[in-house]
């Protein structure tokens, strides 16, 4: 505990020229890429790298809910799965569900519940699963904006693309996006997901404290960045579904034109019941004494 406190106090997450550790400006996302498409079984799916995170995002649905009794005869169901891979961290994760991964699991679900058009698949579910391969803060962030790029490949429809990005304060600055060691020494943390058209916020938690108006910084920095997350995933869906001519061309040779009709004399009209006549419908008698 005393060692911790100790790198604490020692580490200077941002100096005084504003630079943060891995060299960001307070206002600087890390990178971020974006894959629509990635896994062939799932019904919609996305890949996401921002930073050092690596999450995957599949979605199934909509489709029948089961258990049945859960089934909501008005609209359908949004459920997540928020996992985290044993290895996606420096210390082996325990596998399996924990406290965390349930309540990131919910806050997800309720946030994808407010923009997907639920009443027109009575009695489903939407299922999204998110799979985070390796984790370096932001997780939570990173899936949302995986999902969501996911769930427009599926198909499913909604009022608009969500994307998150969390803003936090470390030496008493707040800045956008913060890492594993400003998450982790830090002073607060401030998750946020927001509908692209309308600027709702649809997930929104606090680890730590800021002020008033530090939580309005946080929300600029975070509004800023959800803007740029969009056109990101806009990009990944355009890329997934825009075919080149030669795509089309590769994916259907061209086929070639059919011989010409070969000329042959016309058949004389056949005399009903000849021998060869099989198509033909034949008479009940012809089945035998009993018929068939
Ligand atoms: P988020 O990943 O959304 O920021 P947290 O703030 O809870 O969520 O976690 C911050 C980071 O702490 C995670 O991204 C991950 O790198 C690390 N972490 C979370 N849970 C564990 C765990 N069980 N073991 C090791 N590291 C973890």
């Amino acid at each position: 505990m005393e060692d911790v406190e100790h790198i604490e106090k020692e580490m200077k997450l941002i100096d005084d020229n504003g630079v943060r550790l891995d060299g960001r400006k307070f206002d600087e996302l890390r990178p971020v890429r974006i894959e629509a498409g990635v896994l062939r079984r799932a019904d919609g799916s996305a890949y996401i790298e921002w930073g050092g995170n690596k999450v995957l995002a599949a979605v199934y649905g909509p489709r029948e809910a089961h258990p049945r009794h859960i089934q909501d005869p008005a609209r359908a169901l949004v459920q997540c799965r928020y996992n985290m891979a044993p290895f996606s961290v420096s210390d082996r994760k325990r596998p399996g569900p924990d406290r965390r991964s349930v309540e990131i699991s919910k806050v997800i679900s309720e946030a994808f519940s407010a923009v997907v058009f639920k009443e027109q698949f009575p009695r489903t579910s939407v299922d999204i699963f998110i799979e985070v391969l390796q984790a370096d803060a932001g997780t939570r962030c990173a899936g949302l904006t995986a999902a969501s790029v996911a769930l427009a490949d599926a198909g499913v429809p909604m009022r608009d693309l969500v994307a998150a990005c969390a803003s936090g304060k470390i030496g008493g600055v707040v800045c956008l996006d913060l890492n594993k060691e400003e998450d982790n020494f830090g002073d607060a943390d401030c998750p946020m997901a927001v509908v692209h058209g309308t600027g709702e916020i649809v997930l929104l938690q606090m680890d730590g404290h800021l002020t008033y108006d530090e939580f309005q910084k946080a929300m600029d920095l975070s509004l800023g960045a959800a803007d740029k997350l969009f056109e990101l995933q806009r990009d990944a869906l355009r890329r997934r579904y825009s075919v080149t001519l030669e795509e089309i061309l590769k994916e259907s040779p061209p086929v070639p034109p059919p011989p010409p009709p070969a000329e042959e004399p016309p058949s004389p009209p056949e005399e009903p019941g000849e021998p060869g006549d099989s198509d033909k419908e034949l008479p009940e008698e012809d089945f035998g004494p009993e018929g068939l």
